[in-house]
């Protein structure tokens, strides 16, 4: 098969083949825009390198053929004395991964071409400032050096001419650098700088591949759920030069502000550098709009690509670009990443500006990104102690303590401590402790820097370029406008006004929250609430999952109905079994005979009635599934080690220990090894007599109350951890009992349920009753998926357990791409709600089908549940939103 493609060969669409950047060059290419030619080494051989360890025998040959056509069109040659050609090496994989994989730019210059570029270019400054770059990426990404090693030779080449800017090294300078670095090499790898062209080359494309599996990028790929086995292609593209005078330079640009989403021109440019130095900010950049000062014609070139760009991407692009010498020269572009507040913005925008349809707007926001827009922001109205502004470049209103290093964030982290990461500016190795902070503040670099770029994409908070704060990492402090913040001190940072305060901030709900919460109208002016509004509403004209709730409170259920909820799916009833209530759950469990048992379920009765009033009337005319007492009883009672030294320490004492020895006895009795797989759900129902009875005649007697006062109560009775039918049978036998006692016994006063029958259901939650769900669709109404415990069931592993205890381990060693307990595990816990989905309805064509595990809020399961035909989901109520737009995504 063929490996090497020319970038006139491929297209946008190729990014599995030519990745991300292969396939964007090649569509430019096909545009006719300014790429420096260039062809693109397939992912199908990095995946023979990851396999075998070398390069598939036949890419040589076909890696010869493209360099001759290149040489051809170029006129020059790769290591010719007098003319180099020059090349970089990049990675580009199929998903982008900002600062993850390596380039080495430069590629062909050695110690005769480099007199020769110097000659060729009337520039030796530029010549050796090129060869030492090449020298310094080849050693740190091909042969693995330490990258202070160069820098430190820098500093002290800048130090002993008494400067802090590069650009005043000369040539003579940088030829002396190179001869450092050189020597460096040497003492590092045992040999000399390679000064073959083809074998810097060859050297840097297997580096390439092999930078796929370095820890950052497999740590990255963990974060972004990217799949681990896709391989990254190399793309060879000449070179230009941004580095050759101030007539030259380099820049990145957005075709919109990726941050707010507003339309305009964003970016930032250097002069006179080269490739990765707008992004480091080792000087500092001007914003782009400057570039039309310096040179008009290529800042016009510049803005008719990005406008012809955006048409043809029809989304939000970034742009890679170097001037050489007053001619403009595009080197990278792509859809680009941007804020969760800017992706609803730019969709909107683009439908008013007739480049995509509204479903298309729908595909491109996430429920995830919706998720963040309902985080808390900082009170405007508090009173803050404002230290500096510099640019909001990630938004969110994070509090922490302030580290310095990516290893301190991490141990604070685990401690439980939420902390802001301080730096000057991130790389890549940095990535642990941007995962692990709440925040991100760094004192340099733009909207483009590192911190900023992979801050968006992981949706963290970030500020950065606060150039007013001296931060002094080896002295653990921060020194800003006469003030020192220390490390551990608490501050504030704001993403979006780029504000950083000391101390913490209170914090208010989020516009889009407000908007949830209906004290926001969509028309009143906020820009981004009109698209959330927008978006949303198409999604819920066109979903067919419904979103119901779980709740156990009026409050919750209130809350939850507001943001949209169309019922409750879940009422856990046993947190109605605990504070004052708890010491008649005592008496039920340690009642000797009937008499003493009926007593305190009578006394439980009245208040578990008083509970559904409320969540039924705040519920009112909407299902509500309530699902009878889970847990195993013990749980109610004090812990067994508790009980054992307090009786002990009394009959030391020679005192009458009285309940207490009781209550240890009833503790021991019921003691399990196993209460996850105990006496639990149904079976409790099954064994104690009276107490689904109380329960249900709690809810029924609710329930005509309410029809009384003219409301319209919809409660549904759901039996949990039933694996055969004859349990279900048994516990609806008693239910219907209890219903049409209450019935009967309210019959004279017209509050009869007649016209609402009261639905009897089941969870779906133990394998078993996955499997014979035809059996059990006889004896309910509905089924609900509880997938939390089928998860458990399933693996044979209990969520409290082993979240802690190896998963961590589980999740590096590639065995889970993500926690099954977060999002549904599609083959095996997806598998069994299939097949109960299917053997349910196959009995019951009218079984509806509900989901009320954690995965109810989790897009990717939501796009299961959708795909294997349930009727709703039930989450959380502050996932409500999120479950509406991608039961709404779900459909395209
Ligand atoms: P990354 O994915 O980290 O951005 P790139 O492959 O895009 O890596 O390259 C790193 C930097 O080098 C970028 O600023 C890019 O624009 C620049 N660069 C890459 N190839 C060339 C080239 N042929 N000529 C000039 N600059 C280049
Ligand atoms: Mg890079
Ligand atoms: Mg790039």
């Amino acid at each position: 098969p063929k490996l090497v493609y020319d970038f006139a060969e491929g297209n946008k669409d190729m990014k599995e083949l030519l990745g991300g950047k292969g396939a964007n060059l090649a569509e430019m290419t096909n545009l006719d825009l300014p790429v420096p030619p260039g062809f693109t080494i397939s992912t199908e051989a990095c995946k023979v390198f990851l396999a075998t360890g070398s390069v598939p025998p036949e890419l040589a040959d076909e890696i010869d053929h493209h360099v001759d056509s290149l040489q051809q069109k170029l006129g020059k040659k790769l290591g010719q004395a007098d003319d180099p050609l020059l090349v970089s090496v990049r990675s580009g994989a199929a998903a982008s991964m900002p600062g993850m994989m390596e380039t080495v730019l430069n590629v062909g210059l050695n110690d005769d071409s480099v007199n020769g570029l110097a000659h060729q270019s009337g520039n030796p400054r530029f010549a050796w400032d090129a060869y030492r770059r090449l020298i310094q990426m080849f050693g740190k990404t091909v042969l693995d050096m330490d990258g202070d090693v160069f820098e430190d030779a820098i500093e002290a080449a800048k130090k002993a001419k008494g400067t802090n800017n590069d650009l005043d090294l000369d040539a003579d300078d940088l030829k002396a650098l190179v001869e450092t670095f050189k020597a460096a090499v040497q003492e590092h790898t045992g040999r000399e700088f390679p000064q073959d062209p083809r074998e810097q080359m060859d050297l840097a494309i297997e580096a390439v591949f092999g930078s796929w599996n370095a820890e950052r990028a497999v740590l990255y790929r963990r974060q972004e759920r990217i799949a681990t086995d896709l391989g990254t292609a190399v793309n060879i593209c000449s070179m230009v030069f941004g580095n050759l005078g101030m007539d030259s330079g380099t820049g990145v640009a957005f075709t919109r502000d990726p941050s707010s989403g507003q339309p305009g021109v964003y970016g930032d440019y250097l002069q006179n550098a080269q490739g990765e130095d707008v992004v480091a900010g080792i000087r500092n950049t001007v914003p782009l709009a400057e570039l039309e000062q310096l040179d008009k014609t290529s800042y016009d070139d510049l803005m008719a690509i990005m406008a012809k760009l955006e048409g043809h991407y029809r989304d939000l692009c970034d742009i890679e670009f170097t001037v050489e010498r007053g001619k403009l020269w595009m080197l990278q572009t792509r859809v680009g990443k941007r804020t969760a507040g800017a992706a609803f913005r730019i969709a909107t925008s683009l439908i008013d500006e007739g480049m995509i349809d509204i479903d298309e707007a729908l595909r491109r926001v996430k429920g995830a990104q919706l998720a963040q827009l309902m985080f808390p922001r900082f009170d405007s109205d508090a009173e803050t102690d404002l230290v500096t502004k510099a640019i909001g470049a990630s938004p969110g209103a994070a509090s922490g303590k302030v580290v310095f290093t990516s290893a301190a964030a991490v141990e604070a982290a685990d401690r439980g401590e939420k902390v802001i990461l301080v730096r000057r500016e991130t790389n890549p190795d940095d990535l642990h402790g941007m995962i692990a902070a709440q925040g991100i503040l760094t004192s340099r670099g733009g909207k483009t820097s590192h911190a900023a770029v992979v801050a968006r994409g992981m949706g963290k908070t970030c500020v950065c370029g606060a150039e007013e704060l001296d931060v002094e990492v080896a002295a653990g402090k921060i020194l800003v406008n006469g003030t020192t913040i220390n490390a551990g001190d608490v501050i504030s940072i704001d993403g979006t006004t780029g504000e950083v305060f000391l101390g913490e901030v209170p914090v208010v709900p989020s516009p889009v929250v407000q908007y949830f919460e209906g004290s926001l109208a969509p028309d009143a002016g906020d820009e981004l609430v009109a698209a959330v509004h927008r978006l949303i509403t198409h999604a819920d004209e066109i979903r067919r999952l419904g979103v119901r709730t779980n709740a156990d409170t009026a409050d919750d259920a209130s809350r939850a109905r507001r943001f949209g909820a169309e019922g409750i799916g879940l009422c856990r009833t046993e947190h109605m079994f605990l504070g004052e209530r708890r010491e008649a759950v005592e008496r039920l469990i340690l009642a000797d005979d009937a008499e003493e048992r009926e007593a305190a379920l009578a006394e439980l009765e009245p208040l578990q009635r008083g509970d559904f009033l409320e969540l039924l009337t705040a519920m009112d005319g909407l299902p509500v599934t309530i699902r009878l007492i889970d847990p195993p009883l013990h749980e109610f009672l004090p812990s067994m080690e508790e009980l054992a030294v307090k009786v002990a320490i009394a009959e030391e004492r020679g005192e009458d220990p009285g309940r207490n020895k009781t209550l240890l006895a009833a503790v021991e009795r019921l003691h399990e090894q196993n209460p996850m797989l105990g006496l639990r759900g149904v079976r409790l129902g099954l064994v104690v007599p009276g107490l689904f009875a109380m329960q249900v005649r709690a809810i029924a007697s609710a329930a005509a109350e309410l029809r009384k006062q003219g409301k319209d109560p919809r409660p549904e009775i759901m039996i949990p951890l039933v694996g055969a039918v004859q349990e279900l049978q048994l516990a609806r036998d008693e239910v219907n009992a209890v219903l049409a006692e209450v019935d009967r016994s309210t019959e004279a006063d017209g509050s009869r349920g007649v016209e609402w029958k009261t639905p009897i259901g089941t969870m779906i939650e133990l394998p078993r009753a996955a499997v014979i769900a035809d059996q059990i669709a006889e004896a309910a109404d509905f089924f609900s998926f509880g997938t939390n415990d089928l998860t458990q069931t399933t693996w044979g592993f209990s969520r409290d357990d082993v979240e802690g205890a190896f998963f961590s381990r589980y999740l590096e060693k590639g065995i889970f791409a993500v926690s099954p307990f977060e999002s549904i595990d599609r083959e095996g816990v997806g598998a069994l709600v299939r097949t109960g989905a299917e053997r349910g309805r196959a009995a019951k064509p009218d079984l509806k089908l509900g989901i009320c595990g954690e995965h109810g809020g989790d897009p990717d399961s939501i796009h299961f549940f959708h795909e294997v035909g349930l009727d709703y989901v039930s989450c959380s109520p502050f996932r409500i939103p999120v479950a509406r737009l991608e039961a709404g995504r779900a459909t395209l």
